[in-house]
Formats: structure tokens, C-alpha cells, sequence
């Protein structure tokens, strides 16, 4: 390094940390240390990751300084550090999915995600703190305790994911991964200024993702910027044989479209929807001058109505939970993880339902109890049935929008980060938070969440949201490349660099 005063290690993008590397200029090894200190010395403020793999991460950075030295060609993002959602599993490592239920299972094999992030290099430091089986939007529902967002500790990171996104925005990860279901990539990356993708549906390997919600679980990158995502997404997407849902289709050149930064000739929608009662006003500020900065750089910028968003909410928490209630009944006390009460004189019944008892959380019971319901026989055709019809629906309302725009646009969320335990007693509260972001994981199309500022009257983070039609994530990361560019020439530096020091 020739600078007097190098920026820090931790501050570098992941595109800088695998440059660095390849040139010689720093070591893997000596990235994945700093990092590692920098875990150390903030983790107990920030609580972002539930396990910290030192050894692992050492060694595999080793493998990548060794691999440098021998010659042989690295991948773009060889070396460089991730956090990982703790609801994909590794092989040897803890994966606890922020449940008691799963304390102490070592998963015997890796994630197809997991063994992708190997093949490309990438370091994994340990797996993050997330809501108990990705069901949340704040992290309180994890039982290893809330993650504190980086902008104000006694804030909300965002959930499910708030692990992945504060270690983010701490500075303790350049890359993270995480999982969206209903939001739970896009609204932590909202509420800690930092950069989420959902992709399309089925072009990331459910394949060793601990299943919520099959029909609308993916896989995402979490990234400080815009390219660091496609960099990740590109690592992480493609087919995989091992998941039925799987696309078998060529991953759209989304790091292509991240370097283009331009817009000019897209036609941008902004959905009429997601605004007024619930919107925090700073929020809509910042969203509105998002949409005439669009204009600025060139895009054509229309309004949509997309009239059947507006049951979302409900349909999704119809679906969810009945998903819910088949994939977590896997949980026996059996076959993984905690086992309550198995004293030779109980059945093996009794043990289950004494397991589930103490394992499961009061947000996961709930979910669970309420899919079973909307499944009953006699409530199937009201509840399930019609939430269903109301999916079809929301597809086709993206359909027509689609056929005049290239993208959709909104805020990511209705409001700024809250303070921890505002909404931990009010479920219906908590749900608003995913109010703009849930369409989209009913049509299994691509949405990403991006820093567009800090709302005045709180000064934390906006994310504005980008939607594009299935197989077009490469229109997310035009959009979302050419409004990061525009901000940052604009306020002469990246938003996370005015997060109060920790
Ligand atoms: N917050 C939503 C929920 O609680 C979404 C979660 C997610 O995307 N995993 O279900």
C-alpha cells in the first residue's frame, strides 16, 4: 500500500478486497484477520453473527494465498470475507436458523450456496443472528438474543436477516448472504443503508436452505454496494440439479449491468400503492427525490397501479404460515437438534410435543398454529384456496405493469428503523414492515433494496426498492448502479460513511 494513511481494511468494497489480493498487495489471510478483529471488537455491541468460524476462515484464506502464489487463476471474489445467514447449512459449522430448536446440530453437509461461496474463494467468518426460521422483520424473534442496528444500537437491524446486514454495516463483512421470503433481504438492507437482492425465484439453489415458506424462500447477495452485490449474485445463481424448482437458464449479466450506470431510455414505473397512511414522511421525501433524480439521468418515469398489492399482506400470511406448518413439522425431536424430556419412561410423542414446546418460539407457534388452521379441512378453500387466487392476481398486475415499464419502483419499507421493542408485542405492527416488499416473492420476480439517504426527521437510512420481471435481475442492477453512482457524486462519498462510529 503506498497511501500515508491506507484506508482500513474493513472499509475496502469487496471488488477493492479481491483487487488488492490478486495484485499482491494484501494477503487473504491478513483481510480475513482484520476482519476477524474487527468482529472481535464490536460483536458484543452489535450481536450480528450467532457463531464465528476463525480456524475456517483462516484456513480457507491460507488456500487462497497459497493458490496466488502457485500461479493459478483467481475468481473474482477469491478471498474475500462473507458473513452468512445462519439458515443455510455447513458442513461441521453450527446452523441454528436462530431457533433452540436446532441448538446444537452440526449439519454433515454444505448448502449448494455454501458450496459455491467455497469454490469461489470467498471466506466465510460465521454464520449471522437472524429471527427464529427466517420469521420476522426485526430480529427479536432469534432466541440467541436482538441485533443491534449500526446507526443506533437501540434500533432494529431489519429481520429476518438483521444479522447479515449489520455485520455489514458495521464494517465486521464486505459481503453477506441472506434469505427473503417476504423481505427479510430487502428491508434489513432498508433499514441499516446497505444494498439487498432477491433474486429471481429459483435461480439461487434452495438446495440446504432450512425451508420457511418453499414457494417464495431465495437466496440473495447483501453487499455495501451495488457491484459487490452482482459480484455475489453471479457467484451464488445458476442451476443446481439437487433443487426442483431450480431455473435451468443463463444467470442474467447482472455485473455488467452494475458497471453500466446508465439509464437513459428505461421506462420506470412508480407503483401508486405504496404511499400515503402508515409512510413516514422523510421516507417519501427521500423516495420522491430518488424518482426525479431517475428522471434527471434520463429515464422515463410513469405511475402504475398494480390494484391487487394491496392484498398482499393477508395472502401472504395465509401462505407463509400454512408452508410453515408442513416444512417445520420435520422438527421431532428425532432427527435434528433438541431433544426434551427423553428420560425411557415418555413416548416418543410425548418427547415431541415436549421438544417443540420448549424449542419453538412464540412467533414460530404462531405461524405454525395459524397454517394449520387456513390448511383444515372445511377452512382450506376460504383461506388458503383464496389467498392463492389473490396470488394469480398480484402476478397479473405485474404482468400488465411489466408490458409498459422495465421496472417498478417504491420505498423499501413504510418507515425508518424502530427501536427494539416498539413492535415486538403487536404482530400486525411487525408484518407492516414487509408491506412493499412481499408482491414480489408472490410472483417470484426480482427486487433489490438500495441507500437512497437518511430520512431528516430521525436521520437513518431510506432504501429505495427496484422491481423487474423474472430473469431480468440485470434491470435491478442497471437502475440501482446508476442511482448509487448519481448519489454518491452528489453527497462526495457513500452513505454508510456518515453512520456514527462504533
Ligand atoms: N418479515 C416477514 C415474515 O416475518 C418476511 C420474512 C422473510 O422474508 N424471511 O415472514
Amino acid at each position: 500500500m503506498t497511501e500515508l494513511i491506507p484506508t482500513p481494511i474493513i472499509k475496502w468494497t469487496a471488488a477493492e478486497t479481491a483487487g488488492a489480493i490478486a495484485k499482491g498487495e494484501v494477503s487473504a489471510v491478513e483481510v480475513a484477520q482484520a476482519h476477524l478483529d474487527r468482529i472481535d471488537a464490536v460483536d458484543k455491541k452489535v450481536n450480528a453473527f450467532l457463531h464465528v468460524d476463525t480456524e475456517g476462515a483462516l484456513a480457507a484464506a491460507r488456500a487462497v494465498d497459497e493458490k496466488r502464489a502457485k500461479g493459478e487463476e483467481l475468481g473474482p471474489l477469491a478471498g474475500v470475507p462473507l458473513a452468512l445467514k445462519d439458515v443455510f447449512t455447513t458442513k461441521g459449522i453450527p446452523t441454528t436458523c436462530g431457533s433452540k430448536m436446532l441448538e446444537g446440530w452440526i449439519p454433515p453437509y454444505d448448502a449448494t450456496l455454501t458450496g459455491r461461496l467455497k469454490d469461489a474463494g470467498v471466506v466465510i467468518l460465521g454464520k449471522t443472528n437472524m429471527d427464529e426460521f427466517a420469521m420476522g422483520s426485526s430480529t427479536e424473534n432469534s432466541a440467541y438474543g436482538v441485533t443491534g442496528n449500526p446507526w443506533d444500537l437501540s434500533r432494529i437491524p431489519g429481520g429476518s436477516g438483521g444479522g447479515s446486514a449489520a455485520a455489514l454495516a458495521a464494517f465486521e463483512a464486505p459481503l453477506a448472504i441472506g434469505t427473503d421470503t417476504g423481505g427479510s433481504i430487502r428491508q434489513p438492507g432498508a433499514v441499516t443503508g446497505t444494498v439487498g437482492v432477491k433474486p429471481t425465484y429459483g435461480s439461487v439453489s434452495r438446495y440446504g436452505l432450512v425451508a420457511f415458506s418453499s414457494s417464495l424462500d431465495q437466496g440473495g447477495p447483501c453487499a455495501r454496494t451495488v457491484l459487490d452485490a452482482a459480484l455475489l449474485h453471479e457467484a451464488i445463481a445458476g442451476h443446481d440439479p439437487l433443487d426442483s424448482t431450480s431455473i435451468d437458464a443463463p444467470v442474467p449479466a447482472v455485473v455488467e449491468a452494475a458497471r453500466m450506470r446508465d439509464v437513459r431510455g428505461m421506462r420506470i414505473g412508480v407503483v401508486k400503492e405504496f404511499a400515503g397512511e402508515g409512510y413516514q414522511a422523510g421516507v417519501m421525501q427521500r423516495f420522491d427525490e430518488s424518482v426525479e433524480l431517475l428522471r434527471e439521468l434520463g429515464a422515463e418515469v410513469v405511475e402504475v397501479s398494480c390494484p391487487s398489492f394491496t392484498l398482499a399482506l393477508p395472502a401472504y400470511y395465509l401462505i407463509a404460515p400454512s408452508e410453515c406448518s408442513s416444512n417445520l413439522a420435520r422438527f421431532d425431536a428425532m432427527r435434528y437438534g433438541l431433544r426434551v424430556g427423553d428420560d425411557g419412561t415418555r413416548s416418543a410423542e410425548e418427547v415431541t410435543a415436549l421438544t417443540r414446546e420448549a424449542g419453538f418460539g412464540p412467533e414460530v407457534k404462531r405461524r405454525i398454529i395459524l397454517g394449520t388452521y387456513a390448511l383444515s379441512s372445511g377452512y382450506y378453500d376460504a383461506y388458503y384456496g383464496s389467498a392463492q387466487k389473490v396470488r394469480t392476481l398480484i402476478s397479473r398486475d405485474f404482468d400488465a405493469a411489466f408490458a409498459g415499464v422495465d421496472v417498478l419502483v417504491s420505498p423499501t419499507t413504510p418507515t425508518t428503523a424502530f427501536p427494539i421493542g416498539e413492535r415486538a408485542d403487536d404482530p400486525m405492527a411487525m408484518y407492516l414492515a414487509d408491506l412493499c416488499t412481499i408482491p414480489s416473492n408472490l410472483a417470484g420476480n426480482a427486487a433489490m433494496s438500495l441507500p437512497v439517504g437518511l430520512a431528516p426527521e430521525d436521520n437513518l437510512p431510506v432504501g429505495l426498492q427496484i422491481i423487474a420481471p423474472a430473469m431480468a435481475d440485470d434491470r435491478l442492477y442497471r437502475v440501482g448502479g446508476a442511482v448509487e453512482a448519481a448519489l454518491n457524486d452528489k453527497w462526495g462519498h457513500t452513505l454508510l460513511e456518515e453512520a456514527p462510529a462504533l
